[in-house]
Order: structure tokens, then C-alpha cells, then sequence
């Protein structure tokens, strides 16, 4: 089994306060994230193994979004999402 099999997927926006490096200006931004719920019982067929690999699997999401364009109109640069991290236990 995959670790895929483990979890239900879904995508969510969760919003983050951002400081663009250019103009300096702090905005709220959507970031898109996967979120990895762990399921709640694994398929009758999982070996051993798998069941081991279940049972220390835990519900995560991961960052999509790695870089924003900046709100501010005079500016409108991309810039890298930092000082946020990528992956969050959920
Ligand atoms: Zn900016």
C-alpha cells in the first residue's frame, strides 16, 4: 500500500498575513494547502506492515502556494512565502 491510501485529500485556502521584501507592506494572502486527513480504519486487505505504517501515520497538510504576487498596486511583485512553514500536523 501507498501512504496515499492512508489519507483522504482535500484542498483548502487558509489565510496568511505576509510581508512583501520590496515595498515592505504587510497583506493577507490565500494560500492554497493540501490537507492529508488520515483515515479512519485501512482496507481489510492491509498486511502487517501497512498496519504498523498506519498506525504512526498522522493527519497533515502541505503548503502549495510557494510564492504571491504582492497587493500592493505600485508594486505587484512575486515574491517567496517565508517564515511560514510547508508542511503542519493537523
Ligand atoms: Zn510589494
Amino acid at each position: 500500500m501507498e501512504e496515499k491510501d492512508f489519507f483522504v485529500e482535500t484542498e483548502v485556502t487558509l489565510p496568511a498575513t505576509l510581508h512583501c521584501p520590496s515595498c515592505r507592506q504587510s497583506e493577507t494572502y490565500d494560500l492554497r494547502w493540501v490537507q492529508r486527513k488520515k483515515k479512519a480504519s485501512l482496507p481489510p486487505h492491509a498486511g502487517e506492515q501497512d498496519r504498523r505504517r498506519f498506525a504512526s501515520a498522522k493527519s497533515y497538510s502541505v503548503r502549495r502556494d510557494d510564492m504571491v504576487q504582492c497587493k500592493n498596486m505600485r508594486c505587484r511583485k512575486r515574491f517567496e512565502v517565508s517564515g511560514l512553514q510547508s508542511v503542519a500536523f493537523l
